[in-house]
C-alpha cells in the first residue's frame, strides 16, 4: 500500500501517492496519481494504454533552481490548498527567496514567477 498524499487535481477518483523510481541508476520520489502509469524504456517514459490520467511530481523538479528535493509535506500542502510557499536559492544573488509553486497538468508544478512571497 503506498502513501497518500492527497486528491488528484486533475481527475475524479485519483490520489497522489508516492512512489520510488530509479532516474540514470539514482534513487527518486516519485509523486503520482493512482490513475497514472508509466512504461520505462531506458530513460524515456510513456503512459500506459489504461492510464486515465497524466500527473506527477518529480521529487527533485525544482533542482534547477536550487531546491534538491519537494518534501511529502509540501506535496500534502500544495494539494490540500492549491498552493505551496517553497524555498528556492539565487547562485548569483547567493541568497535564498521564496516563492508559490502550482499543480501544472503538464509539468507537475510550476513555479509562479510574478507574484511575490
Ligand atoms: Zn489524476
Amino acid at each position: 500500500m503506498s502513501k497518500i498524499l492527497g486528491k488528484c487535481p486533475y481527475c475524479k477518483d485519483g490520489r497522489v501517492e508516492v512512489r520510488a523510481i530509479q532516474v540514470q541508476g539514482a534513487p527518486l520520489k516519485l509523486y503520482a496519481c493512482t490513475n497514472a502509469h508509466w512504461h520505462y524504456e531506458s530513460d524515456f517514459a510513456e503512459l500506459t494504454s489504461d492510464s486515465t490520467c497524466g500527473f506527477r511530481i518529480f521529487q527533485n523538479q525544482l533542482r534547477r533552481w536550487n531546491k534538491k528535493a519537494i518534501g511529502e509535506n509540501e506535496i500534502r500542502t500544495l494539494l490540500k490548498e492549491q498552493q505551496v510557499k517553497v524555498r528556492l536559492y539565487s547562485a548569483n544573488a547567493k541568497k535564498e527567496y521564496f516563492k508559490w509553486i502550482v499543480a501544472d497538468r503538464e509539468y507537475g508544478v510550476s513555479v509562479v514567477w510574478d507574484e511575490d512571497v
